[in-house]
């Protein structure tokens, strides 16, 4: 099966799903395999369920002329979105980097859409699967696009960058996240540098915030050339400055041209860049300042990523989509600057992390115990470890913690509520 001719078959629907639960009539269905599961055993529930071709590497499903039988169904999906991607004529921006990926992306999106017929990356649809999904995407009415990518090893963005080819690029930081798969902070780097790596090789542009010092020295030992710069310094092709963060973000900006001045319904001074990121490729890509500042006071965050909500007792900050200890910093200083009577953090474990684990969730705690809020609550066994070194309710658990809010309600408090995907603190929403 070449390429070429599984292209055909994709363009006289162009739905692909790699899922039984979700076939749509006359899709591809993509027999993928997981450490739990081999799709190949459901190839034919997808073409009865209504999939035109499904796509199998292992011969003994292969039941009729509608199984498309290849060496391996993962990178003739990744192929399939390469070659659609050679197709399309058009900016993609690739977004990387360890925190603020997908709210930068739902930004950038929020801004770019204000002028052109947008395409962004689905929720966190951001690995090997979800990239060439996303770039399966993008239909022809698109005039750019924004795909978020993620990962925890090296070799990663740069097979995504294959897939995704972007002609832009941005990492938004480079932090303490997934330090087990990258061999620590310097692996961080390492990996997230091969999206600049492959821009400098295509000659993209790519956007970089100067006041981040990790950034800058990637960006100079890639050897990129084509750079705008976005940032607090004069000099930058867009300035920015942190007007407000209480609670909610607020930014004045300048262009060299004009001045301007936005206000976000984000919460989290961590926004601030994400926000002057998306400022900053909006001006490159010929918006005013009015559509910039349009996309971005228009955009709600509903993903539980800096999301102040009001529940009937308390003021909550879901921040409880992931947490690694940059993100778990950040969070922590944004809620001790917020102005509340009273202030309580919930903070469940981190993964991840590897060897360091162990050190970083001392490191949190202590920074939690340091950050003048008035209660503080500790889920999950990493955290359980320092029950004795610092103050805090510890609990093992989620379910642990969250009888003990049944019990003893938090009420009139502003509350963090943040840990790693994993630890599924959404269940502790109903309590607060
Ligand atoms: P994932 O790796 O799960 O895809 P992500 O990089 O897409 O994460 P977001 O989902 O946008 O990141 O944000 C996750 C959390 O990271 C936020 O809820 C917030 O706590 C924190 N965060 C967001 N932006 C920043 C930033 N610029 N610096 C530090 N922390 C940030
Ligand atoms: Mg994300």
């Amino acid at each position: 099966m070449t390429t070429e001719k599984l292209y055909s078959y994709y363009l006289k629907s162009r739905l692909i799903s790699t899922d039984t639960r979700n076939i749509s009539n006359g899709c591809i269905f993509f027999a993928l395999k997981g450490d739990n599961f081999n799709a190949n055993e459901f190839a034919n529930q997808a073409l009865e369920k209504g999939a035109s071709f499904v796509v199998i590497d292992e011969a003994e499903f292969a039941l009729n002329e509608y199984c498309l039988l290849v060496d391996d169904v993962l990178s003739t999906l990744q192929d399939l979105a390469r070659y659609h991607r050679k197709q399309l004529n058009i900016p993609v921006i690739g977004l990387t980097g360890s925190n603020g990926k997908t709210t930068s992306k739902e930004l950038v999106n929020a801004v770019l859409a204000e002028r052109y017929k947008t395409f962004a990356t689905f929720g966190n649809l951001n690995n090997h699967i979800g990239v060439p999904l996303s770039i399966l995407s993008i239909n022809d009415n698109v005039e750019i696009a924004v795909i978020e990518m993620g990962a925890n090893h090296q070799k990663e963005i740069e097979l995504l960058c294959t897939i995704a080819q972007p002609t832009h690029g941005i990492i938004t930081n480079v932090g303490m996240a997934h330090l087990d798969g990258f061999g620590g902070f310097e692996g961080v780097k390492k990996g997230k540098a091969e999206l600049y790596a492959y821009i400098k090789e295509t000659q993209g542009y790519a956007f970089i915030n100067r006041d981040n010092p990790n950034l800058m020295e990637m960006s100079q030992t890639a050897g990129l050339n084509k750079l705008i710069f976005y940032g607090t310094e004069n000099g930058n092709t867009i300035k920015g400055t942190l007007k407000s963060s209480d609670p909610f973000i607020e930014v004045d900006w300048t262009n060299h041209d004009v001045s301007s001045s936005v206000k976000t319904n984000l919460t989290g001074s961590y926004n601030f860049e994400n926000i002057l990121a998306a400022i900053c490729i909006g001006d490159f890509f010929d918006l005013n300042p009015e559509e910039i500042n349009g996309g971005l006071s228009n955009y709600q965050p509903k993903n539980n990523r800096s999301q102040l909500s009001k529940t009937e007792k308390n003021t909550v900050i879901c921040d409880f989509y992931n947490a690694n200890p940059s993100s778990m910093t950040a969070a922590l200083n944004n809620i001790s600057v917020l102005t509340a009577d009273k202030k309580t953090a919930i903070l469940g474990d981190m993964f991840e992390l590897g060897p360091e684990s162990a050190t970083q969730h001392q490191l949190i705690a202590k920074q939690a115990n340091e950050s003048g809020l008035n209660d503080l609550i500790f889920i999950g066994k990493h955290f359980y470890a320092f029950k004795d070194q610092f103050k805090g309710i510890f609990f093992e658990t989620p379910a642990e913690a969250s009888l003990y809010l049944q019990e003893n309600g938090i009420e009139d408090n502003l509350v963090l509520l943040k840990g790693s995907r994993g630890m599924k603190l959404e269940s502790l929403l109903q309590f607060l």
